[in-house]
């Protein structure tokens, strides 16, 4: 197990530091791996002049795995777009072909004040969106501008999902929930959209090598309301580019803790990019504060989706549970009663807890 770690910036070094603290200890437990570090986003900018240095995007295409914190910050603003941090995250998907953007969106009994909907209607929740990363209107071609027959200018861009890229993200799909509960609602608007018509025909022939996973469908606006409604009917969620993106948002604030949520982006071959789904938090970067559970809970994800290590990834799951169940808690999920503790406390925690 190769794992490039890409601290990047701001608050990044600081969890990055904890979720490599989680690592040492499962590799003392026996768990066999390798990790190398390399400058990413603005620090790969201030050593290299680029935020995805060719020897990171090396290392990273050599790993099975990459390990990221988050990257951007002021320093960075005023750069041209090319040299922007986020330019490497937006150019590491793409040269290692990240199509799979898996985003689990889980209530921990312990934070259900964070979140913004009533107790009984979070509590309990677990759903995984997984969204198409590389295809959809995003993408498609043709798109621009023109000037219609009656001299009227118009913006237009291209719905288009090819056989290849539906089964393969449905695939994710179906291999996703065999490891969970085994439901499966594939989101389109099968009603308005030829698009959606195609993706929902090889959903449906996809389904018939997974006989155990129960399908359905729903329309990306039903499945908007649905979310906020009654968001724990769902397991595991598939869906394009552009509804993905925006299901994505909703849900992950369903559980009110952006420092609590981790991602994975997968390629073909179960290759993938872990990080929290949180940006690099300039305001509190270097204050020992920031919460590093997301980051830590990235590790667990990438145990279970590439290297199928299920038993050291609940492992973790776990600890972090243990963890909330003592009362402690970083400054952005604290609550009057409990401990708080810093960044690095709060990682020292998980891994007593391990
Ligand atoms: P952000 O996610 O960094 O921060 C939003 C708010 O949440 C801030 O108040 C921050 O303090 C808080 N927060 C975020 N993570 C936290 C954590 N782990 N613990 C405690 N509090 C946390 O979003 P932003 O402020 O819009 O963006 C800051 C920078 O991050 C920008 O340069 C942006 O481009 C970049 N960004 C990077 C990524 C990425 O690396 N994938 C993603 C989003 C934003």
């Amino acid at each position: 197990m190769k794992i490039a770690v890409l601290a990047g910036d701001g608050i990044g070094p600081e969890i990055v530091a904890q979720a490599t603290k989680v690592l040492d200890t499962l590799r003392r437990d026996g768990l066999k791996m390798e990790t190398e570090v390399a400058a990413f986003g603005g620090a790969g900018f201030d050593a290299f002049g680029d935020p995805l240095p060719e020897s990171t995007l090396q290392l990273a295409q050599a790993a099975d795995a990459v390990l990221c914190g988050a990257v951007g910050g002021p320093k960075y603003d005023a750069l041209p777009r090319a040299q922007r941090p986020e330019q490497g995250i937006l150019r590491i998907r793409k040269a290692l072909n990240l199509f799979a953007n898996l985003r689990p969106a889980i209530m921990y009994p312990e934070l259900v004040g964070a979140s913004s909907l009533k107790p009984e209607v979070v509590s309990g929740l677990d759903v995984m969106i997984i969204r198409e990363l590389t295809g959809d209107i995003y993408f498609g071609e043709p798109r621009g501008r023109t000037t219609n027959a009656q001299g009227d200018t118009e913006g237009f861009d291209t719905m288009r999902y090819s056989q290849t890229e539906i089964r393969r993200i449905a695939e994710i799909g179906f291999q996703t929930a065999m490891k969970r509960a085994k439901r499966l609602c594939s989101v389109d608007k099968e009603n308005v959209l030829e698009t959606s018509r195609f993706w929902r025909e090889i959903v449906i022939d996809v389904a018939k090598q997974y006989p155990e996973v129960e399908l359905s469908h729903m329309y990306v606006d039903n499945a908007a309301m649905q979310l906020v409604r009654r968001p724990k009917q769902f397991d595991v969620i598939v869906t394009g580019n552009i509804f993905g993106d925006i299901l994505s948002d909703e849900a992950s604030m369903l559980t009110g803790s952006i420092g609590m949520l981790p991602s994975a982006s997968l390629d073909a071959k179960r290759k993938g990019l872990y990080e929290p789904i949180h940006g690099s938090a300039p305001d509190i970067a270097g204050k020992d504060v920031a919460n590093p559970l997301a980051t830590i809970l990235s590790v667990a994800m990438m145990l279970r989706y590439t290297f199928n290590q299920d038993e050291w990834a609940q492992r973790i799951e776990k600890a972090v549970k243990a963890v909330l169940g003592r009362g402690l808690r970083t400054a952005d999920i604290f609550e009057p009663g409990m401990t708080k503790l810093g960044t690095q406390a709060m990682g020292d925690a998980v891994v007593a807890a391990l």
